[in-house]
């Protein structure tokens, strides 16, 4: 038996790094998963991939700044799998400018993907799962910068710190109003993905930064994909049926 047997999950962001962990893990876990994103054929792989394993998947293309595709996104789910019972609002984008340095175009591009998307995707979630089939569990995927500061991350840090603040507004939101919905935050400290070997290599030493990074967590290295992934697992399931407005911080002791 799976700890989200079913449930219908949708993850943003689910063609590479910690959604594609998330989505992986989710659907060999029992949920039938809708995984999301910009990128088309990594996405359409990894639903593959879920469906090689015996598990249900569906790829929808998909920006999350976008509310009307939102609304086609959950539809579809609808359509596919009878409803949604797990949300993860993962997509995100990261750049580098400090608070006298950065420009409105990437602050504002920066803050559409990662506080905007998580806003709608939440805002979707809601209206799809409060007169939707059983429970819902929506989680949002924020950072160790959105609870510590770095002073070469100001957007990025700005961003994340909303998506813990908002999401707590949400849950008590949807608590108040007796929807069986929850919703969390999690707090990845460094995790190896795309993201952050692409940050690296643009400071041209990925070793070199791999080791520096690591050494910053004081359990001596970065997360993996599957670190978060079980996070969402348990946020996603019943287990956590008792946690919302919450965060879970997956970080190796970075924030301790
Ligand atoms: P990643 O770049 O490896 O994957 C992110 C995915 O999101 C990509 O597939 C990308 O195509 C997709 N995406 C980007 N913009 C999108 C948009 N507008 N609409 C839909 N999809 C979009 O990143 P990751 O490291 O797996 O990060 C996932 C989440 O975790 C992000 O929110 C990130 O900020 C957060 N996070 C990552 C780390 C880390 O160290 N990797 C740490 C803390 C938090």
């Amino acid at each position: 038996m799976g700890r989200v047997d079913n449930k219908v999950a949708l993850v943003t962001g689910g063609a590479k790094g910690i959604g594609r962990a998330s989505a992986l893990m989710l659907a060999r876990e029992g949920a039938r998963v809708v995984l999301t994103d910009v990128e088309e054929a990594q996405g359409s792989a990894v639903a593959k991939e879920i469906e090689r394993a015996g598990g249900k998947a569906l790829f929808l293309t998909q920006d999350v700044t976008d509310e009307s595709r939102w609304v086609e996104v959950v539809e579809k789910a609808r359509a596919q799998f009878g409803g949604l019972n797990i949300v993860v609002n993962n997509a995100g984008i990261g750049t580098a400018g400090s608070a006298e340095d950065e420009t409105l175009e990437a602050w504002r591009r920066l803050m559409s993907v990662n506080l905007d998307g998580v806003f709608l995707g939440t805002k979707h979630a809601i209206r799809a799962m409060k007169n939707g089939p059983g429970t819902g569990s929506i989680i949002n995927i924020s950072s160790i910068e959105g609870i510590v500061a770095d002073p070469k991350l100001a957007s990025y840090n700005a961003s994340k710190g909303g998506v813990r603040i908002f999401s707590k507004s949400a849950a008590l939101h949807c608590a108040q109003a007796g929807y069986r919905i929850r919703v969390n935050t999690i707090h990845p400290g460094y995790i190896w993905t795309p993201m952050v070997e692409g940050y690296l290599t643009s400071l041209g030493d990925v070793e070199g930064g791999r080791q520096v990074i690591s050494k910053m967590h004081p359990i001596g290295r970065m997360g993996e994909p599957d670190d978060i992934a079980y996070g969402v697992l348990y946020l996603g399931s019943d287990e956590s049926s008792f946690m919302t407005g919450s965060e879970l911080v997956i970080d190796g002791g970075y924030t301790a």
